[in-house]
């Protein structure tokens, strides 16, 4: 066993410690560099320059310390630096650092293929394919569908993140910015309406949204549009993520399911985000007792190393030597951190976030009658999200209320990011106990009370 090295850093408090004006000098030098250097296409809320992490806490290089509720976009499922992932990653990188799963065999790539396999819902055989990003994933479920039915057309949902390589921004229909100027995307992409309970398809009927969306699907988009003879598949996100941490009602998802195997369409689960256990399940999916056809995971699987997979049934998995590959994808180190990431998730964490999902909507039952401007609070496990109106009866959005909150909760210490045009995330690592999330939920209410009387 190889000792963990320890940095010359040791993040000593559970709550934020802020020790100079935000930001300060060194991260004000930083700033400037990265204005200079780094491609301005990034979306920072705020300026912050991180130096260390343990746990749910962050240090900036000015040492500041923060109390980390993004935990690096639903990434640092372990948290930060967790000592039984580094050590994996320490001892791994010793031994073998790059071999090209692509190519080569090598220790640990199938073990973590028969363990994602496993975990995967359904009896069906499983098979797995590696890649290094939630966009990769999505890429090669795109690939694979259409490999598999020979069919060449796709859905997906309004509202949904897939990632920004060109396929998956073709299914991707969120913010008109991300394709703006990239030209005509791949043809054949349906999008349909999301069932958004709180909205409704289009604004309406929100308590019908599961049945709504399920008949613009078989009543519009398949008799006016496509043929579903022609779909290959149909790409949803469970609870959709970068959209507004919307959660899809479980009898959609099952009348999804029936749609796509009564036509023989693939359903492909995006849980990039809303994987790995981060909704108190290891899927998603699993809420709804669904067993997609292919499902792509990234962001929680190996607590921040850059690793991407879908699972698919293996026999839907059947394209030959060279039809799909990737040199980095499964790298040795990420996989080890994967395993690792799994191990804890398994132990305990998964568990935690069910248990800290509920206590966080039991804290947060009475925001609607206590604050005017909370609209809907939703989501399970620790992928939660708050959105905000101008006005609780008719609903108008309120992105720059939100944005306020994003702002003052980090002047305040707690790292938290925006979904959506006006919904706050809540994605902090699994490991979140109730000691920081009371000082979290505490500092989000004040932030919402001093939103409040500037409005
Ligand atoms: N799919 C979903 C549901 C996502 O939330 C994201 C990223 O936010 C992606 C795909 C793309 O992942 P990546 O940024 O790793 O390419």
């Amino acid at each position: 066993m190889i000792e963990v090295k320890e940095t010359a850093t040791k993040i000593d408090t559970k709550v934020p410690r802020l020790v100079t004006p935000l930001p300060g000098p060194e991260a004000r030098r930083l700033l400037k560099l990265d204005e200079r250097y780094v491609s301005p296409s990034y979306t920072r809320d705020y300026p912050l320059v991180v130096r260390t992490g343990r746990g749910a806490m962050v240090e900036d290089v000015d040492g500041n310390i923060f109390l980390d509720y993004a935990a690096g976009i639903a990434v640092c499922a372990t948290g930060h630096c967790h000592p039984e992932v580094v050590a994996a990653i320490q001892t791994q990188a010793a031994e073998l650092i790059h071999m090209s799963g692509t190519d080569f065999y090598y220790a640990r790539m199938a073990e973590l293929a028969e363990k994602l396999a496993s975990v995967a819902p359904g009896n069906e055989p499983k098979r797995v394919h590696f890649g290094n990003s939630g966009t990769e994933a999505v890429e090669a479920a795109i690939k694979l569908a259409k490999f598999h039915t020979k069919r060449d057309k796709l859905i997906a949902f309004n509202g949904s993140f897939h990632g920004r390589t060109l396929g998956a921004l073709s299914l991707t229909a969120s913010r008109a910015v991300q394709r703006k100027g990239f030209g005509t995307l791949i043809a054949g992409v349906f999008h349909m309406p999301y069932p958004d309970t709180y909205r409704g398809a289009y604004g309406i009927r929100p308590e019908h949204a599961a049945a709504d969306c399920l008949g613009f699907l078989e009543n519009e988009l398949f008799r006016r549009r496509v043929d579903p003879e022609e779909v290959a598949g149909i790409f949803v996100e469970p609870i959709q993520g970068e959209g507004g941490y919307l959660p899809a009602p479980v009898e959609f998802l099952q009348g999804l399911q029936k749609i796509c195997r009564k036509h023989g369409i693939l359903l492909v689960a995006d849980e990039v985000q809303c994987g790995m256990g981060r909704t108190g399940k290891f899927w998603a999916s699993q809420h709804a007792g669904i067993e997609p056809d292919i499902i792509c995971t990234a962001k929680g699987i190996a607590s921040g190393m850059p690793l991407s997979a879908i699972i698919a049934r293996a026999s839907v998995m059947t394209w030959p030597p060279g039809a799909h590959g990737s040199t980095f994808g499964g790298n040795p180190v990420c996989i080890a951190a994967s395993l690792a990431t799994i191990k804890l998730l398994e132990e305990k964490y998964i568990a935690n976030a069910a248990h800290m999902g509920d206590f966080i909507l039991k804290r947060t039952a009475n925001w609607r009658e206590k604050f005017r401007n909370v609209g809907d609070i939703r989501g399970r496990g620790l992928m939660l999200g708050i959105e905000f109106v101008r006005d609780q009866k008719t609903r108008e959005k309120a992105p720059d209320f939100r944005n306020t909150i994003v702002q003052l909760a980090f002047e305040k210490g707690l790292i938290v990011l925006p979904a959506g045009e006006n919904t706050l995330r809540l994605s902090p690592a699994l490991l979140i106990d109730e000691e920081q999330t009371e000082f979290a939920l505490r500092t989000v209410e004040d932030c919402i009370r001093e939103a409040e009387k500037k409005a």
